[in-house]
């Protein structure tokens, strides 16, 4: 392949962002030509100019406005345009690009990611909150514009490489790490510090999805991501603790065949596949996988008494559009709240689980699902008011 294929990256100082640009900055013969457009980054303003210089990108947006003067004094001279806040991020979306890479975490990715769907361009979507949060309403933005796309988490991107017919797909089943509790105890689990929760046992990923992983509040997020991204059910998707993190997600058929992607936990896989497609591309220094080494691979039944997020995705689906969002928003608050020290980590899971309850009663009468994004933010912005005065109370 010779074509140039023009790529943005929002989140570009991220675990993902950083996986993504060494796979950038690879030069292999028979691969495209990325060039890169716009980077983004919240706060590490040093290390956003640094990448921009060396990727030669055209633009570069930080989202905290108080670093914008720091940023443009970095890109002096260097013919880098720049600029800063939400628009400045939304703006980097906006510039024309072939593939826009959705790195940045929560629901702070769905305005700048529109963005990239209104151009009709290959999303790269390894945020997750975005489509939880916005559901059906992102699907159908991505159709209108004809934007593709294509699926970073592993898992999701797993079932992407082997969905071959959809009309006989029996299940998806999600392979989950179990994250750095799998074996301990409700009380150690009381306990558990941030340090503790962020040491994922097989992926270095950022903090907030490290908690996720801990909590299993990320599997319950790619429950409902998966439900949109595939239009599948709940009662069709099932999830399956598989410690190792070799097989990335599996696709049951009514014939009985069961086809899964595997490879080793590296997010450079996924990224490479959804950077290439429809084709691949080749990802040279990324460890094999050697399943005689590895010698067994071992499978378990997640456990909902100390892992309750699961069930509260399946019940957030069955509640309407609205739930995913007000979870999605509260687990936001918590898991902040967490690093902070404010609350314990069983608080988590708990702290969403009330609020969603409380939006399902009668004190806000009958939710109705959104009908514009306006309403997704708004109920979003209301779901972590709510949260932060539970938190306080
Ligand atoms: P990270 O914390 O390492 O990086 C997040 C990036 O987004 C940084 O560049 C940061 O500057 C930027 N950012 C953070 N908050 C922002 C905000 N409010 N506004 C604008 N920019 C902001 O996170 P990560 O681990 O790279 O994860 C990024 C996304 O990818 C998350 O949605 C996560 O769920 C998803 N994901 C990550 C992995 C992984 O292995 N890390 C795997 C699957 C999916
Ligand atoms: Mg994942």
């Amino acid at each position: 392949m010779s074509e140039q294929v023009k790529v943005s990256l929002l989140g570009a100082t991220g675990s993902i962002g950083s996986s993504t640009i060494s796979i950038l900055k690879q030069n292999c013969a028979d691969m495209p030509e990325f060039k890169v457009v716009s980077l983004t980054a919240q706060n590490s303003v040093q290390e956003l100019a640094k990448l921009a210089i060396e990727t030669n990108a055209e633009f570069a947006a930080i989202g905290n406005e108080n670093k914008y003067q720091e940023l443009k004094d970095l890109l002096a001279g260097t013919g880098i345009e720049c600029a800063s806040g939400e628009t400045g991020l939304v703006d980097a979306a906006a510039r024309q690009c072939d593939t826009l890479v959705s790195a940045i975490t929560g629901a702070a990715a769905l305005r700048p990611t529109l963005e990239g769907i209104k151009q009709g361009a290959k999303i790269a979507l390894a945020n997750k909150e975005s489509i939880v949060c916005a559901g059906v309403l992102f699907l159908s933005e991505a159709k209108k514009y004809n934007a593709t796309l294509l699926p970073v988490d592993s898992e999701h991107n797993a079932i992407f490489q082997v969905l071959d017919n959809h009309k006989r797909v029996e299940k998806l089943i999600l392979t989950a790490s179990g994250g750095p509790f799998r074996t301990s105890t409700i009380d150690e689990m009381r306990e558990a510090t941030p340090e503790q929760a962020i040491s994922h046992p097989n992926w270095s990923m950022g903090a907030k999805i490290s908690v996720d992983s801990a909590t299993m509040m990320n599997k319950s997020l790619e429950l409902i991501e998966a439900s949109y991204l595939f239009n599948t059910p709940e009662e069709k998707i099932d999830v399956l603790i598989h410690p190792q993190s070799i097989v990335h997600s599996l696709v049951s058929y009514d014939d009985g065949s069961v086809l899964a992607q595997l490879g080793m936990p590296d997010m450079r896989t996924p990224i490479s596949y959804a950077l290439a497609w429809p084709n691949r591309m080749p990802v040279p220094g990324l460890e094999r996988l050697d399943l005689g080494r590895i010698g067994s691979l071992s499978f378990e039944t997640p456990d909902d008494a100390r892992f309750p997020a699961v069930s509260l995705a399946r019940k957030a689906l069955t509640l309407g559009a609205w739930a995913p969002n007000v979870i999605n928003a509260v687990n936001e608050i918590a898991v902040d709240a967490f690093l902070n020290n404010v609350i314990g980590f069983m608080d988590i899971t708990r702290t969403t689980e009330k609020l969603l309850d409380r939006f399902a009663s009668d004190e806000f009468g009958a939710m109705t699902d959104p009908n514009s994004f306006d309403d997704v933010f708004e109920l979003d912005g209301l779901a972590r008011k709510l949260a932060l005065e539970a938190i306080k109370a």
